[in-house]
């Protein structure tokens, strides 16, 4: 199993400066290779990243874009990996474009990089450094300490060292074995996670964990910060003499007010987005340790946050990052992560009759069902959820080697006769990914025997 740490550097102002150089490197050969790939489309022509490779290995000592104002060639001071790599991400941006685009997915070519609206990183390749307790050998700069030691044994596999605000950071990948990366679970609990807005998660057991909302709360220092900033922006544009949008190649004379005030809100940034991964990464740990099966709504989180009145609360609880973590950890723990399609409604359906409300609306915390049965909004979801999870772990004892498409068929003849509230080719219809096909087909016998007993 590929796991990553991240650990905080407490690098030397001279390592730190290093760091820096390494990384605007990168980024400098990046956008070298791929405005060469542009310019070589442009001709008609059909660039190859590794040949981009070899022409820069050519020049990259001699053209007078690579030399010091000395003529020294300044690529000799950094590490050959962090110029390197640029190339193989270079390849893999293209190859996933041209992959999503044969798919007919959208996808995005790889773009130009710019210093302070990148994130700043290099590569370091795993025989060109080690790891020493409390400090990892790097090249050109020697050990630099941690802030902890690396806590996976395994093989590594390399690094990648970034920085956030005004720390650098060094992210090893371990291949771990599996039985090495294998947590116990201390439960066996199913659970259905609803995660909503305004109470942040709920869980079928009728917990409510609030999310810490570190954005909400910091909100307004940060209006104030970002405020000051772009008055110094303004500021320095009026004194440029330049109105209106800032001409391509521009740079503007940065005051060391200005910097500062940068440092200030990237601290800001940096604080939010820390109490942000604090919260989830204790919410998902918790959750695949004391459940054998976990169900959450595979929420439409882009189609979301295009509802701007949405938007900051999604954002700040950090969705897509809660499902990213759920279902890497599930492998440690060996729990089931089932994801309820996003036309299931999980919140109209009542979870005592299993009729659906078809016109509650998202202002509507509570509800009562015509059978009589008062619901809280996000507990009422999160139970519906549950039964997803407990008809998708019946499933996998009952069938285990049952084919998607065979289990959804069958049970799709199934859901009409139970009384025909829920049309289950209708939520079926939306799957984009095969993976969540059985899961779904199981719940829909989930919810017509929860429906026998009622
Ligand atoms: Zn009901």
């Amino acid at each position: 199993m590929l796991l990553s740490h991240r650990i905080r550097l407490d690098a030397t102002p001279a390592q730190c400066d290093y760091f820096a150089r390494a990384a605007g490197t990168a980024r400098r050969v990046w956008n070298w290779a791929l405005a060469e790939w542009q310019r070589q489309v442009a001709e008609g022509l059909r660039p190859d990243v590794m040949a981009l490779k070899k022409q820069f290995n050519a020049i990259k000592y001699a053209h007078p874009d690579w030399l010091d104002t000395d003529g020294r060639p300044w690529l000799r001071t950094i590490h050959r990996d962090a110029h390197a790599q640029p190339f193989a991400n270079l390849k893999k941006a293209w190859s996933r474009y041209f992959v999503a685009r044969k798919a007919g997915q959208p996808g995005y070519p790889p773009r130009f990089k710019k210093k302070g609206r990148c994130p700043d990183s290099f590569y370091v390749a795993n025989d060109k450094f080690r790891v020493e307790g409390k400090s990892a050998v790097l090249p050109k700069v020697g050990p630099v300490a941690l802030a902890e030691a690396l806590r996976f044994p395994g093989k590594i596999m390399g690094a990648s060292v970034s920085r956030q605000a005004e720390h650098w950071f060094l992210a090893i990948q371990v291949e771990m074995p599996d039985e090495i990366a294998r947590r116990p679970r201390t439960g066996d609990g199913v659970v259905g996670v609803d995660l909503g807005v305004s109470a942040a998660t709920t869980l079928s057991t009728g917990e409510k964990i609030a999310a810490p909302r570190p954005l909400r709360a910091a909100l307004r220092r940060l209006r104030i910060r970002s405020r000051r900033q772009s008055r110094k922006v303004r500021a320095a544009k009026a004194a440029a003499g330049i109105s209106g949008r800032i001409p391509k190649g521009t740079r503007l004379p940065r005051s060391a007010n200005q910097v500062k005030g940068a440092r200030r809100l990237a601290r800001l940034h940096a604080r939010i987005s820390r109490v942000r991964a604090d919260f989830t990464h204790k919410l998902t740990t918790r959750l695949c340790r004391e459940n054998q099966a976990v169900a959450i709504e595979d929420l439409h989180v882009k189609g979301m946050l295009a509802n701007a009145r949405l938007a900051r609360s999604i954002a700040d609880v950090g969705f897509y990052e809660i499902r990213r973590q759920l279902q890497y950890k599930a492998q440690r723990y060996g729990t089931v992560i089932v994801l309820a399609d996003r036309w299931y409604p999980s919140s109209k359906l009542c979870s005592a009759c299993g009729q659906k409300n078809a016109t509650l609306t998202l202002a509507e915390r509570t509800w009562t069902c015509s059978c009589g049965v008062r619901h809280d909004r996000d507990v009422n979801a999160a139970i519906n959820l549950q039964r997803l999870a407990t008809g998708a772990l019946a499933a996998r004892t009952a069938l285990p080697v049952a084919s998607p498409t065979a289990t959804s068929g069958t049970v799709a003849g199934m859901v009409p006769a139970a009384g025909g509230e829920v049309t289950p080719a209708r939520y079926e219809h939306g799957h984009q990914d095969g993976s969540g096909q059985e899961e779904d087909a199981a719940h829909f016998c989930a919810l017509f025997d929860s429906r026998m007993e009622c």
